[in-house]
């Protein structure tokens, strides 16, 4: 038997029961009116996470790298300049697309656990004349969380197109297109929306809509936006059979989202994070990201001494909660911990109790309780 333990990887994050029910419900015609129905508003309602008012939303069955590629098909032009600012793994990821399909870009890294500074944007941008930026978000293997906000200055100055990978923020971490000045945010389900993997989800703004629609064919079909772009404003037409469960699911996670409202909900992210780094501190543990740029949605948690990576993840999924270790370089140093979505305070709270079972039994010596009471001052419990 499948024995529920609660989800803290970096993705997927738990699923709230509301959005687990709504994927068991029945499929329906992918051209019928409910589908239609639930589409259409999933669509306003992703528009509103994003604070967008009249750019074009994209729902379409895959994932965030599917998300990812789309993103530079359909604003980047063969022969086009762009920069990619990374912090790890998935600004590589966006380099490797590019060499796929023979985009043309550049790449500035931060150090492993910061960020692109903004000023190193702008001398950067003193060199070469850019036409597109495309930052990642929250590094999910990293934990950086990139200053976006400040990057969309800077670019907007220059009217240079900037796209940003919200997979692991979007929802979760404030993004506003529409007063910052973000083309594109890309994004997935899984992540700070809390319903099952499975959609590549895509807002562009009309500027950007317009740069796709002044290119001439892209290299392309599943990932063109223009092949969407109809279904999106009438779901009841047909281009590729839309996966209409969790399509539904994804729906009721927006309308989660929205019930919370906005700023409840990256406050509640932001506490969340407070609480659980707070508690890890106090039981000796330490983090790689460097403080100012800490994400609210996940920790990339490093170990005390006399704590193994091996057994410590093993015994604390006996206890309840999964976490990821790390990649790359990190593998063995660190374990990384995702606490977005719709993680509860009381789950939180569940796992820094099984935190310190786990800790108790790995011999590890600590003030048992002393990490609960800590995570429960922050979150009021
Ligand atoms: N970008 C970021 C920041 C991610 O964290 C991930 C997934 N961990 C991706 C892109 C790729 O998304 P997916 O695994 O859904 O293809």
């Amino acid at each position: 038997m499948h024995k529920e333990k609660l989800l803290m990887i970096p993705g997927p994050s738990p699923v709230h029961p509301r959005i687990l029910n709504s994927v068991s419900l029945p499929t329906v015609s992918h051209v019928g009116p409910e589908h239609v129905s639930e589409m259409k508003m999933a669509l306003e309602n992703l528009k509103k996470v994003v604070f967008c008012e009249k750019g074009e939303p994209f729902i379409v069955a895959g994932a965030g790298t599917l998300a990812m590629e789309m993103a530079l098909l359909n604003i980047i032009e063969k022969g086009e300049k762009f920069l990619v600012l990374s912090q790890g793994f998935f600004g590589e990821r966006m380099v490797q697309i590019a060499q796929s399909f023979g985009l043309d870009c550049d790449f500035i890294e931060s150090e492993r656990g910061k960020a692109v500074l903004p000023e190193e944007l702008e001398a950067e941008l003193r060199k070469e004349g850019y036409k597109a930026v495309v930052s990642t978000h929250v590094d999910t293997c990293t934990g950086a969380c990139a200053p976006v906000k400040d990057y969309a200055g800077v670019l907007k100055e220059q009217g240079i197109f900037f796209i940003v990978d919200g997979v692991c923020a979007t929802g979760g971490i404030e993004e506003r297109m529409d007063d910052w000045g973000i083309d594109l945010v890309l994004t997935a389900a899984q992540k700070c929306f809390g319903a099952p993997p499975g959609l590549a989800v895509i807002v562009v703004s009309e500027r950007a809509m317009e740069k796709r629609r002044s290119m001439e064919a892209i290299p392309a079909y599943y990932s063109d936006l223009l092949n969407w772009l109809p279904i999106m404003k009438d779901p009841s037409k047909y281009f590729s059979t839309p996966c209409v469960n969790e399509i539904r699911a994804f729906y009721e996670s927006t309308r989660i989202v929205l019930e919370e409202g906005m700023e409840k909900r990256f406050l509640r992210h932001a506490r969340v994070a407070r609480a659980i780094r707070a508690a890890l501190t106090e039981l000796g543990f330490s983090f790689f990201t460097q403080e100012p740029f800490l994400a609210d949605t996940l920790s990339v948690v490093e170990y005390p001494e006399g704590v193994e990576d091996q057994p410590f993840r093993k015994m604390f999924s006996e206890n309840g909660v999964v976490v990821a270790g790390g990649l790359g370089e990190t593998a063995g140093k660190v374990f990384r911990m995702g606490h977005m979505g719709n993680l509860s305070e009381s789950q939180v709270l569940f796992a820094i109790d099984a935190l310190e079972r786990t800790l108790s039994s790995l011999d590890y010596s600590f003030k048992p309780g002393t990490g609960l009471m800590t995570a429960e001052k922050i979150l009021g419990g």
